[in-house]
């Protein structure tokens, strides 16, 4: 069992500086028989959302997969790629790219299946100061500032909290975070989203 982990979330610290480009590039198509369309999150089970938090969270967990897939064509080579990679996770190694690679298509694969359960029970999630949200064991259970932020820091911290699901634990990122980065739920968060740049003082 994946014990069940705090995340004390620094990203709606960041968002008035944090900006979302750079995500122009094609899907990439790595292989995997999974169907591309319908990413309606109506798996899901839900707890204690209002409608209109469900949307949300249906609209968040839908772009946490979008960018999830796009996030495969920044794994490339070419030099834009490799500076993202060596951000987040340091050399490009064949080992690193072999385990990012695995945690990204697991990432993918959790969103896209939607075998989680949601809970909005502010209450009984141990909502403290500073606590956006917490992952693990097939839970995602939120509370207040998950909702205040922006769409991009939500989808961010699906992204998050889905990694720790499958075993990641809150470390720095980048080459001075080896190799723990590697399994770092904030660094497959920045991977994905790329909007953490100069959070982590790296190299
Ligand atoms: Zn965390």
């Amino acid at each position: 069992m994946i014990t069940k982990q705090v995340c004390i979330s620094l990203v709606a610290l960041f968002a008035a500086m944090s900006t979302l480009g750079g995500c122009v590039a094609a899907d990439v198509d790595d292989g995997d028989p999974i169907d591309e369309d319908g990413e309606v999150a109506e798996g899901l089970s839900f707890s204690g959302c209002s409608s209109a938090q469900t949307t949300k969270i249906n609209q968040h967990i839908a772009d946490a997969l979008q960018k999830t897939k796009k996030s495969f064509s920044y794994l490339g080579t070419d030099s834009k790629s490799q500076k993202r990679f060596n951000q987040y996770f340091g050399p490009r190694t064949s080992a690193a790219q072999s385990q990012v690679t695995a945690m990204l298509k697991q990432i993918r694969n959790k969103l896209k299946n939607k075998s989680f359960a949601v809970s909005c029970n502010f209450a009984q999630n141990n909502c403290g100061p500073g606590v956006v949200a917490r992952g693990g064991d097939d839970h995602l259970d939120l509370c207040p500032p998950y909702f205040a932020g922006s769409d991009a820091d939500a989808g961010a911290t699906v992204v998050h909290e889905v990694s720790h699901m499958l075993g990641t634990d809150d470390t720095g990122c980048g080459p001075k975070h080896l190799p723990e980065a590697l399994n770092g739920a904030y660094c497959y968060e920045g991977f994905v989203y790329n909007d953490l740049w100069g959070r982590w003082d790296n190299d």
